[in-house]
């Protein structure tokens, strides 16, 4: 048995930390990401071939935490997470093509697997400080309720939700604003980088955390990044155990950190192809892959808005991961598709499958489109979320309803509100600061 794996961050490896406090601390305190000193190798013969979802990501997930204070609880805490599955699902019309969804989680999209993992683990950690612990999360639309759904009515925390105003679909703003209790939803006036701008400078504001502990819920948490490789493992292994070959992925990406995790589990040395990005018109990340500068810009509203990000931030992560640029460039690709072929290419899947898929994951169909000349590897396509949650797009361009989920009807019989806040930092510490006191007299 090697040592056990500690994580640093981003910005300094110096310091470093064991993965629950990695976990329970989200932000590293200089602002970087952690990350884990080594990434371990795993043999696809230690994975039970007969095993579920969550067996899978407990065998994965096993070198992460040895020798850490969850490493015992790890297979409890993914029979919690993974309590449902991510089918790897035969595309009778494209040979050699899959869809691997991951929406059949409480708030249908891949968000829950991430979210219901990092609060199983917080659940767990002995807390030094007997206040509530508030969560922060900056949201495009789907994380806010994936992290609602797991925390909430959770003794001992809140949630604080911010997410741009009117650029996340109307059932997801239902679907942000409908729990109540320990959650409070706030409609920024201003885009997801605001949001996650806002967030970030209220955790590593040490006056205000010393006040008030806060904690963050975005993908920056490697108790959401970690566990998002284990479906990805999952569907490779069982597609290598079948066909002895390895299998590409399309992810439709916005911050990357879905994509990571994809691009981490080829790391570890489980069969993973090729990996590409499918990205909107928010153009950072393929400008960057075609050769320019690594350039963060302000995002633009695209009809796929989990994914309307212009400063993805874990690249940071990537980079650590792939720290010198040209071989960064060669390990993965990245694409634009802009709002008109999103939309036509829903329209096309519609009519050529029969079933629909949701705006992002059409933007990743687009590039298995852009492929079709080429396609000798088998490809996977994510499905990133369900496609009722994006009515508004896509019900006037089929020009029917949607049937939505039951665990999405049932959210949208709920009433719902929301606060309004403007686009500064100090405006979410003033909140933060009037709330500490209600925060405290939330009923546990
Ligand atoms: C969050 C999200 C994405 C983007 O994932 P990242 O990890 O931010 O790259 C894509 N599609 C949907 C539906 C999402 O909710």
């Amino acid at each position: 048995m090697s040592e056990p794996i500690r994580y640093h961050s981003t910005r300094s490896t110096g310091s470093t930390v064991p993965i629950s406090q990695a976990i329970a601390a989200g932000l590293a305190p200089d602002g970087g990401l952690y990350v884990p000193e080594r990434l371990p190798t795993l043999d696809p013969a230690a994975f039970d071939p007969h095993g579920s979802l969550a067996d899978t990501a407990a065998t994965l997930l096993a070198p992460f935490f040895a020798g850490d204070a969850l490493a015992d609880e790890l297979p409890a805490i993914c029979a919690e997470a993974f309590a449902f599955d991510a089918p790897l699902r035969a595309l009778p019309a494209h040979p050699h093509t899959t869809m691997l969804e991951l929406f059949h989680g409480p708030t249908s999209a891949f968000k829950d697997f991430g979210a219901r993992f990092l609060a199983a683990c917080l659940r767990r950690l002995p807390r030094a400080d007997a206040r509530p612990l508030t969560i922060l999360v900056a949201t495009s639309g789907d994380t806010g309720a994936a992290v609602a759904a797991a925390f909430h009515r959770q003794p001992g925390v809140r949630v604080v939700i911010l997410y741009p105003d009117g650029l996340v679909s109307p059932r997801q703003a239902h679907q942000l604003g409908c729990f109540g209790d320990n959650v409070t939803a706030l409609r920024v006036a201003g885009r997801f980088d605001d949001c996650q701008r806002m967030v970030k400078a209220a955790l590593n504001d040490t006056t205000l955390q010393a006040q008030h502990p806060l904690s963050s819920a975005n993908s920056i948490s490697l108790g959401r990044l970690l566990p998002q490789m284990s479906y990805y493992a999952h569907a490779a292994l069982g597609w290598w155990r079948e066909h002895g070959t390895a299998l590409s992925f399309i992810v439709p990406t916005g911050n990357l950190g879905n994509a990571l995790a994809c691009l981490w589990v080829r790391e570890l040395g489980l069969p993973i192809g090729e990996v590409r990005l499918a990205c909107n018109a928010n153009a950072t990340l393929p400008e960057f892959f075609a050769g320019a500068d690594y350039r963060p810009r302000e995002a633009v509203a695209t009809v796929a808005n989990a994914m309307d990000v212009g400063a993805p931030s874990n690249f940071e992560r990537l980079r650590w991961t792939f720290p010198d640029e040209a071989q960064l460039r060669q390990t993965l690709r990245a694409e634009s598709v802009d709002d008109d072929t999103i939309r036509a290419t829903a329209l096309n899947h519609a009519r050529e499958h029969g079933e629909v898929v949701c705006p992002h994951t059409a933007t990743a169909f687009a590039l298995l489109d852009r492929e079709a000349a080429h396609r000798e590897h088998p490809w996977a396509v994510v499905a990133t979320a369900h496609p009722a949650k994006f009515e508004t797009v896509l019900e006037p361009l089929l020009g029917h309803g949607l049937a939505v989920p039951t665990a999405l009807a049932l959210m949208l019989e709920r009433s719902a509100s929301a606060e309004a806040l403007v686009a500064y930092d100090a405006a979410l510490k003033q909140w933060l600061r009037e709330h500490a006191d209600a925060c405290t007299a939330v009923p546990f």
